[in-house]
């Protein structure tokens, strides 16, 4: 298992300090790699950066919800498309952000070139 950073970042990089394994890196290019992610091979599962982030995007990968219901102003940054912020009431499924998470270390540009 691992933690999963989903749609809900918005890229602050409050969650990297705190990460004792220093698993955490910015996704680049944002406009193909939106959030920061955590890589699964190295995350020890310490739950260390769940606290830190201000916008709650970071979950134990088998707590992500399936229906999050967003509130009002709250932004989320989708996977493709563009930041926006939330009307109140929208129902989103963060399940589908957990496999960025893996691509980004697998078939994306991963961990070593991070800038
Ligand atoms: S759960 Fe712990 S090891 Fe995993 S990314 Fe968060 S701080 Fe790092
Ligand atoms: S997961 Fe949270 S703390 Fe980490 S970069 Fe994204 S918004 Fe910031």
């Amino acid at each position: 298992m691992t933690h999963i950073i989903t749609s809900l970042c918005l890229r602050d990089g409050a969650c990297v300090e705190v990460c004792p394994v220093e698993c955490i890196v910015p996704g680049f290019p944002e406009s193909e790699w939106p959030w920061y992610f955590i890589d699964p091979d190295t995350c020890i599962d310490c739950g260390a950066c769940v606290p830190e982030c201000p916008f709650e995007a970071i979950f134990p990968e088998e707590e992500v919800p399936a229906q999050y219901t967003m509130a009002a102003g709250q932004e989320r940054y989708p996977f493709g498309g563009e930041r926006y912020a939330a009307k109140g009431g929208e129902v989103v499924d963060l399940t589908a952000d957990i496999q960025h998470n893996y691509d980004f270390f697998s078939k994306g540009p991963g961990y070593d070139s991070a800038p």
